[in-house]
């Protein structure tokens, strides 16, 4: 059964609700291609159709969740990253433009012969799998100490049909066939204090066990430092995200750790430090 509103008129209503709100009115886009399937050019195809009533009923419940902080991408169960839709779920971080640039930096910098690669704390598979993607010789393990969300992993590999391994597990300790070539991270790194500056949305919607770390944000990073030895070879690197203000301190620790290593700190296009790459020696 159709409703009696256009594709048109649906969106039209999104926005208005939305910026009523006072809110960025782009996610009503995001929910109504979302909701039908739409590319933009369906959505420009079907703009003065009716719009079927059950999907305009889900619709609308949509917006208005949305306007009640949930993110999009948990109501539509989905989101993007590096070209490549990924299911979402409330056991998974959304997968952040920023980390986009750190599948960057390892891309550009390995592409040539096939690696042995791990994504340690890997949420939505979102670094291993846009990594496996681009570079189908690669041998790529995901981890991750969360169940729920290495089930999350499992389906988009094999949505995707991406042939990688998942293994659940603390940290490093998964990396029991190693050496690996290259293993990258995008471990919680917000300090317990950061709290009061954060998004309504993020805290209340998104899992705390991939948001924060002890020690001022820094734990993750001492036990790699720490542990590593024990998976790498010579020539072995290390990719990491780090939050905008870690830049010195984690640069710092694997200095100490690894004094002849060349430890790289990267800032992403917003200027802000944001990776952090060891070369070990
Ligand atoms: N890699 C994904 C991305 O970039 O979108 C998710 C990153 S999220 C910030 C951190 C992930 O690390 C979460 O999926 C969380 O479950 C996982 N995690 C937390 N503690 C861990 C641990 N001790 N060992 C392995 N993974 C851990
Ligand atoms: N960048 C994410 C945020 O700001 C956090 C990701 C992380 O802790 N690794 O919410």
């Amino acid at each position: 059964m159709n409703s009696n509103k256009t594709f048109f008129e649906a969106q039209q209503w999104a926005f208005s609700f939305i910026e009523k709100q006072g809110l960025e009115s782009s996610a009503a886009d995001m929910l109504l291609y979302g909701e039908m399937g739409f590319s933009t050019t369906e959505f420009l195809m079907h703009l003065r159709q009716p719009m079927p009533q059950k999907n305009w009923e889900h619709f609308q419940n949509n917006v208005k969740l949305y306007c009640q902080g949930w993110p999009a991408q948990y109501l539509l169960g989905s989101a993007y990253f590096y070209g490549l839709k990924l299911t979402v779920t409330q056991a998974t971080l959304i997968p952040r433009p920023e980390t986009e640039e750190l599948v960057d930096w390892v891309i550009s910098g390995n592409e040539n012969t096939s690696k042995k690669v791990a994504d340690i704390g890997t949420g939505t598979g979102a670094i291993g799998l846009a990594l496996k993607s681009e570079l189908s010789t690669w041998n790529v393990t995901l981890t991750d100490i969360s169940k729920e969300a290495l089930k999350v992993a499992h389906r988009n590999a094999s949505d995707l049909n991406l042939n990688v391994t998942l293994r659940q597990g603390d940290l490093l300790e998964p990396l029991n066939d190693g050496p690996y070539d290259i293993i990258i991270s995008n471990p919680p790194y917000i300090s317990q204090d950061e709290k009061k500056n954060m998004d309504c949305s993020v805290l209340l919607h998104e899992p705390q066990s991939a948001l924060f770390a002890a020690e001022n944000g820094l734990a993750f990073y001492r036990q790699i430092a720490e542990q590593i030895p024990q998976y790498i070879h010579a020539n072995s690197k290390l990719y990491l995200e780090i939050g905008y203000t870690q830049g010195k301190s984690v640069v710092g620790l694997f200095k100490r750790a690894f004094p002849q290593a060349e430890v790289t700190l990267k800032r992403d296009i917003t200027a802000h430090d944001r990776m952090v790459r060891v070369i070990f020696k």
